[in-house]
Formats: C-alpha cells, sequence, structure tokens
C-alpha cells in the first residue's frame, strides 16, 4: 500500500462535501510548521493539522511523554472509582490555567464533539440539582459550530447540517450571529452587538427565562467561517446571562490554548465563562481529548450522585485516557513555556497584513478576517453584494490548489479558504503562506 493508486482504492471518504473522485493529499512525514505528502513536497501547514497541532509536529517532548506513560500503564479508568496520575495532573493543571476563568473541576472526553455534549448535558443537570428542572432549553449562534454529536447538532447554527438528523433536541433556539460583513442590521459593531443582544434578550423574553438552561457559543466562530463579533458582544452577553441567571457556554474548542492570541478566546473578550468545552489544542492532535470545565458555581452541583428521578451518570471509558493526559501536560508545557499566545498574536498579525491587500487586489476576495491565527479568506462573486461564491464553481479550491503548488496547505471550507498554522509558527513560513496564496489569487485573476 505504498503508492497513491493503491491508497486512493481503499481511502475511506466520509465528508459530505468532498466527492469520491477527490483524491485528498496523503500526508506522510513531518517536522514543526512542515507535512510532508507522499509524492515528497513538503509544505508549510497553514491547517496545523486541523485547527489543532498548535505546537508543531513530530516534537520529541511529546512523543517522549506518551513512551514514557506506555511504559507504567498505558490505560486504565478515570471514571469509575478508580483514577491514573496523569489524569489527576493534567485536571490540576487545567484548572491552574484556567484560575482566571474560575475554573475549578474538569471532564475529561475523547473530541470536542463529547466535550460539547458534556457541557449540554452538565448545563441541565446543574438546574435540577439547584431546584430548576423546567430549565432545559438551549440558546446558540447562526453559523456556530459545536460538533457532531445529536446535543452539538442541535445547538449548530446552520440548517444545513441538522436537517437530515432531525428531530433533533426540542427548546434549541438560534439568533443571528453579530458579523459586520454579512448581517441583516448594521456595518457598525455598537449598533449590530445592539440589534443581536435585543434578538437575544426577545428569545428569553418569549420563551421564559426561567426555561433557559444555558447560551452556547464560540468566541469567534471557526468552522463557519472565522467570525469574530464585536468586542463588546461577549461582554454584553455575559451580563444578559448574569441578569437571567443562565449559564454561559463557551466553546473553546478551537480558540482554547492560544489559537486566537489569548489563552482562551473568552479572556480574549475580557469574559468568564461558566463551562468551556476544550479539544483540539489541549494534545495539539498528537492523541484525542476533549475537556470540559466547570466554574465554581457549576462544580457546586457536580456528581451529588442521586436524585429523585434516578442517578446522575455522565463519563466515557476514554475519560481522563493516561496516555492523552500524558500528551497534554507536555504540550501545555509547551504552550506556556514558548508563550504561544503572543507568537500568536504575534504571527497573526503579520499574516494579517499581508493578506489583506488581497480584499483590494483579487476580483473574488470579498474580506480576509481574523484574530490571532485564526484568519479566513472569504470569496465573493460580486464584492458591492457580497454574495458569497459558489463553492461548486471550484474557484476556491482551485485558488488552495495554487497555494499548495507553492509550498503551503490552506483549506477551502465553502466560499471561504481557512488559515490556522501551528502557533510555533515562525516568521519565514508566515511569509510562504502569504507569498503562496497571492500566487494563487494573482494566477486566477491572469
Ligand atoms: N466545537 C467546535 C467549535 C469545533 O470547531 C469542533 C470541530 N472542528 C468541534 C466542536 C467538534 O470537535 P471534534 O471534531 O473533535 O469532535
Amino acid at each position: 500500500l505504498k503508492d497513491q493508486n493503491t491508497l486512493h482504492q481503499f481511502h475511506p471518504m466520509t465528508h459530505p462535501l468532498i466527492s469520491r473522485e477527490h483524491r485528498p493529499q496523503i500526508i506522510v512525514d513531518s517536522d514543526g510548521c512542515y507535512v510532508t505528502d507522499i509524492d515528497g513536497n513538503r509544505m508549510v501547514d497553514g491547517l496545523g493539522g486541523l485547527w489543532n497541532v498548535n505546537v508543531g509536529h513530530n516534537r520529541a517532548e511529546v512523543k517522549a511523554a506518551i513512551v514514557k506513560q506506555m511504559d507504567r500503564i498505558s490505560y486504565y479508568s478515570s471514571f469509575a472509582g478508580t483514577a491514573t496520575a496523569p489524569s489527576i495532573e493534567l485536571s490540576a493543571r487545567v484548572c491552574q490555567m484556567g484560575a482566571t476563568e474560575e475554573v475549578d473541576k474538569v471532564m475529561f472526553s475523547a473530541n470536542g464533539s463529547d466535550a460539547v455534549e458534556t457541557a449540554l448535558k452538565l448545563a441541565r443537570q446543574y438546574w435540577k440539582l439547584v431546584g430548576e428542572p423546567m430549565r432545559t432549553k438551549f440558546i446558540s449562534l447562526k453559523q456556530g459550530y459545536h460538533g457532531v454529536h445529536f446535543g452539538g447538532l442541535s445547538v449548530n447554527g446552520t440548517p444545513y447540517y441538522r436537517t437530515v438528523y432531525e428531530p433533533l433536541l426540542p427548546g434549541c433556539f438560534q439568533i443571528d450571529t453579530p458579523w459586520t460583513y454579512r448581517n441583516p442590521y448594521s456595518e457598525d459593531p455598537a449598533e449590530l452587538t445592539n440589534a443581536v443582544i435585543t434578538q437575544l434578550e426577545r428569545t428569553i423574553y418569549h420563551e421564559g427565562a426561567g426555561t433557559i438552561a444555558a447560551f452556547i457559543a464560540e468566541p469567534i466562530q471557526g468552522a463557519g467561517g472565522v467570525i469574530v463579533p464585536p468586542a463588546d458582544f461577549w461582554p454584553r452577553l455575559r451580563a444578559v446571562c448574569d441578569q437571567h441567571g443562565i449559564l454561559l457556554i463557551a466553546d473553546e474548542v478551537v480558540t482554547g490554548f492560544g489559537r486566537s492570541g489569548s489563552m482562551f478566546g473568552s479572556r480574549g473578550w475580557g469574559v468568564k465563562p461558566d463551562i468551556m468545552c476544550l479539544a483540539k489544542g489541549i494534545t495539539s492532535g498528537y492523541v484525542p481529548l476533549g475537556a470540559t470545565t466547570l466554574n465554581k458555581r457549576v462544580a457546586s452541583a457536580w456528581y451529588d450522585g442521586f436524585t429523585p428521578e434516578g442517578v446522575i451518570m455522565h463519563g466515557y471509558t476514554s475519560t481522563g485516557h493516561p496516555l492523552a493526559c500524558a500528551a497534554a501536560l507536555a504540550v501545555l508545557d509547551i504552550v506556556e513555556g514558548e508563550d504561544l499566545p503572543g507568537n500568536a498574536a504575534r504571527m497573526g498579525e503579520r499574516l494579517m497584513a499581508g493578506l489583506k491587500p488581497l480584499a483590494e487586489t483579487c476580483s473574488v476576495v470579498g474580506e480576509v478576517r481574523g484574530k490571532g491565527l485564526m484568519i479566513g479568506l472569504d470569496f465573493v462573486s460580486d464584492k458591492k453584494t457580497r454574495t458569497p461564491i459558489d463553492p461548486g464553481t471550484g474557484i476556491v479550491e482551485r485558488i488552495a490548489g495554487y497555494a499548495r503548488e507553492k509550498g503551503a496547505i490552506v483549506r477551502p471550507a465553502g466560499s471561504v479558504i481557512i488559515l490556522s498554522p501551528p502557533l510555533v509558527i515562525g516568521e519565514a513560513e508566515i511569509d510562504v503562506i502569504i507569498d503562496a496564496l497571492t500566487y494563487g489569487c494573482a494566477r486566477y485573476d491572469a
């Protein structure tokens, strides 16, 4: 199975947006911010795996930590009355890193979708345990992405992802996302926040505050196309949640651990959520791991065990997997030791500055936006109306392909090209990405 053709015959394609005929690039090697495909092309990893390889590929420290743990014990449950040392150490570490957010307890799982499912269940559990069992509903944002499980799908902000799997959880509502580039209200950030907050208040009023368990959103929307809200949105959101007692869940699966230029995306907005969903960057993708953090308020109702209706039980076989936790501890040493949030902020500025001119020079780039090392190029068929380009035209794929020829892997996602390189990236690699996309856009226009 060494050559491309044989490998492609066995390729189990499961992504709905990629046709069976599409031949994915097979990645076989890696070092730092670079990956090499089966044909020997070495490219800058503009995706950081899938928004997750924050510390870069093939780090000796992370590999050593996993092997060291394997030499002791590879698996034992941290869920059913036993625990392993790395899972306890990692809980303490995540609480310490989230101390500013008042993180008090951590529940581990295997990926981001689990972390969201755990958060939604914990929110409901909280309200049962504090004697407000009517609070079962969830509010979220349009364009939001919260993984693939039924709970996460129910709060997903794109009907297109949800419809086939309906009926989903009842009592889930999506309000408009505050987005200056494409929204029905205003390009003025302050007016936009006011409009969306008003919509939120109306939804709360209409449904009854006493029926709403939580509001869930990404501090910066990722999969929806890298949508950065106005700076006052999250503080206003926090205030409305506080006013009505609603729990605030930050889905930090992408933004957690430095990607947007601060350790957590919500911290970047000056907000402390009640619950955070973490995954991806926690292990930098070396092994799968999800984590859901609870602040003191929610943790106080954690795991009391029994209610008149039944036992409270939530956990996975892989909860606190020792290899994943050992990897995470090594990864977090790097994240803090090398100040990766700081580097993400600095390199993000360089990347934005280098790409921004494309919105002027390229006929199909409508906007370049982002925060830290989460950046999106929005492709439009008409710059005035800002109509997203039809992905069916293949234009976005084509430009991404040209960029690959110039040494950078970038991710075409619908009408947006997403960039999320490793947070250890340096100026030279940032410039490769800028040059590759500039070349790709110029070649399209030529
Ligand atoms: N939440 C967000 C914000 C995500 O971006 C993702 C994945 N991209 C998920 C949840 C789901 O994570 P996973 O794919 O690890 O299940």
